[in-house]
């Protein structure tokens, strides 16, 4: 089945304790289709700019990801840049430059209009709704948002999130849209706000997945320790488009807990896979077998 992602495709400067690299291949979408690109083909709606590399635009068709829906403007790519602090685990957005997303309007393709798997990836609510508004009864939806959203656009994130089935975000962003401290609270005053699941991303720390508590929906999935960790940039998108991928292997009519607890499992090998390069370094040399070995070794080394 088919995964219809939005979200940015950007052009990355980042900087951590030991390097700094400029103009890399980013933005949400980008990580996300990729990232799903292993498990199924992703539709990719975003923009990018007249300056856009074309070796960029070679290697996300070479992930198979169909570009039907990826406008070129006249203008600037997305341009975002970030710095890492000494322990990797905090981030500080030094510059966004929107460029050509202060215009985008997303407009689908007809061929994407009845994909059944839905990823709306870190971009502004409104936008998100707007690609939603153009899909017809899609199967599952999911969404991943960010700190500056829940901050600046707070009303459109709460019409959105009456619309998802699942909503991913961090633990940080979870106690702010709920100002509940704790995060299990916050996870099911979220789930009062209208998706059916809440995922809380925890960093290196893992995930938790929330459901009904009365059918005992509860998900603590550990993070797979990563020693050569380098560049923690898009590893919430890998998490997001690997979840979402390996759901579009079902094809079951409603997608059921346990199988979005082993998606959670699929996401966090692949982000442990993108923090070990900057931008998609490790991710354009990844091969299936790596994914299902370490997700053998994730199992064997939670289990207790
Ligand atoms: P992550 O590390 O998973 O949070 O994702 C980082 C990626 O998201 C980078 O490649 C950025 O280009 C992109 N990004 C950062 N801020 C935004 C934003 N406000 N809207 C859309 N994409 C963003």
């Amino acid at each position: 089945m088919p995964v219809l992602i939005v979200g940015s495709v950007a052009l990355d400067n980042v900087k951590t304790p030991v390097e700094e690299r400029t103009d890399l291949l980013g933005g949400s979408g980008s990580y996300g289709a990729v990232a799903a690109s292993f498990f199924e083909p992703p539709q990719l709606v975003a923009v990018v700019g007249s300056d856009f590399p074309g070796t960029h635009l070679d290697y996300l068709k070479s992930r198979k990801i169909d570009l039907t829906g990826l406008q070129q403007a006249e203008g600037s790519t997305f341009r975002w840049s970030g710095e890492y602090m000494l322990d990797m685990n905090q981030r500080q957005t030094l510059s966004v430059e929107l460029n050509v997303f202060e215009h985008f309007n997303p407009t689908l393709p007809d061929a994407y209009r009845k994909t059944p798997y839905v990823l709306l990836g870190n971009i502004a609510p409104s936008l998100q709704s707007r690609v939603l508004d153009q899909i017809e009864t899609p199967r599952f939806v999911m969404a991943d948002t960010m700190d500056l959203w829940i901050t600046v656009a707070r009303h459109d994130l709460e019409h959105l999130l009456k619309r998802l089935d699942l909503i991913v975000l961090n633990d940080m962003e979870a106690k702010l849209l709920t100002d509940q401290p704790n995060l299990i609270k916050a996870a099911h005053a979220i789930r009062k706000m209208g998706p059916r699941y809440v995922c809380i991303k925890k960093g290196e720390h893992g995930a938790m997945l929330f459901g009904d508590p009365g059918a005992g929906e509860f998900f603590s999935c550990p993070s797979f320790p990563v020693a050569n960790l380098i560049d923690p940039t898009g590893a919430g998108d890998c998490f997001a488009g690997g979840l979402a991928g390996h759901l579009a292997r079902g094809d079951q009519p409603v997608v059921k807990f346990a199988e979005l607890r082993q998606a959670i499992v699929y996401g966090s090998v692949l982000a442990s896979y993108a923090v070990e390069s900057f931008s998609f370094e490790r991710l354009r040399k990844l091969r299936p077998a790596e994914i299902e070995a370490r997700y053998a070794e994730f199992q064997r080394i939670s289990q207790f």
